[in-house]
């Protein structure tokens, strides 16, 4: 099997700091209870593997992380996700004793300090993910556009807006935003949205899956910027999205002569060779299957 492999892979700069300091912040105090708050990274995988070095994490699906954090025992440590948080919750952390580690990525505290000084505002995001959750608790004058269903308070937004897009949006879904937006405010202007990570890997997975029978995007379901790669490789042929290389295994891959192979930011890279590895030694397709375009 032919396999093409989507650059750059494996984890982007802002998940990769953001598990560097939740190890961190277990290594310089081994004896001391070492907290997630949400997840530092939309992956099984990697959450597996920081919760067998000992690390908690505190899952805003299931519980309400503003009282987890007061229910923590004092002297211990918080790290927050890479997605952002409510600021406020910082002063709740000094309050409680906690040593916190932040490990907001720098393009998302970016958006924030351009949200902080725009009035009016409309922030594009997707509801109940955590960065658009941040984002809006810390610029509470802004509007909210919801990129999935065009939903939200946008419409009652005063005056001639600022927009800014949730880092991990596709071209299209911001593209839409704005042209939405700006039907009904024509002087709207997009000052900041997807990050440089973000923008990279759908340019690569665009030209990739052109150039293949189908794609196979590394990834979990729970990751906003896999699900993206996913769906802009759908529109040139199949494409699939899976965690890991038992996934892979369970493909009908048959009749495909070339997969592209690409990751989404928060995918460890030796899934990704793993699974690299194993296409590769897959024996070449006896037939083309055409691509439904
Ligand atoms: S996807 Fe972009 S914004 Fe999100 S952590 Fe990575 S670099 Fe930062």
């Amino acid at each position: 099997m032919e396999v093409l492999l989507v650059s750059p892979f494996g984890y982007c700069s802002g998940v990769s700091a953001a598990l560097s300091l939740a190890e961190k912040a277990k290594r310089e105090a081994p004896g001391r209870e070492v907290y997630l708050l949400g997840c530092p990274v939309h992956n099984e995988l990697a959450i597996k593997s920081l919760s067998a070095l000992g690390l908690r994490l505190l899952d805003g699906r299931k519980v309400d992380l503003e009282k987890a954090i007061l229910a923590l025992p004092s002297g211990s440590a918080l790290v927050f996700s890479a997605h952002g948080h409510p600021r406020a919750w910082d002063d709740l952390a000094q309050r409680k004793g906690l040593s916190v580690y932040d490990a907001t990525c720098p393009f998302v505290r970016q958006n924030e300090a351009l949200g902080k000084e725009k009035n009016p505002l409309i922030y594009i995001g997707l509801p109940s993910h955590e960065e658009a959750e941040a984002f809006l608790a810390n610029c509470p004058h802004a509007y909210f556009y919801d990129a999935a269903s065009g939903d939200g308070d946008w419409r009652q937004c005063p005056g001639s807006p600022s927009l800014i897009a949730q880092t991990t949006l596709s071209e299209e879904e911001v593209h839409d935003a704005e042209e939405e937006i700006t039907a009904s405010f024509p002087g709207a202007v997009l000052l900041k949205g997807r990050c440089y990570a973000t923008k990279e890997r759908q340019k690569a997975i665009r030209e990739a899956a052109k150039d293949s029978d189908a794609t196979i995007v590394l990834g979990s379901k729970s990751s906003n910027n896999s699900r993206k790669l996913q769906e802009i490789a759908a529109s040139f042929g199949p494409s699939y999205l899976c965690l890991d290389l038992g996934e892979v295994k369970a493909l009908p891959l048959e009749g495909y002569r070339k997969i592209a192979l690409a990751s989404g930011a928060s995918t460890p890279r030796e899934v990704y060779f793993q699974v690299r590895d194993y296409l590769s030694s897959l024996p070449p397709s006896p037939r083309m299957l055409f691509k439904a375009r």
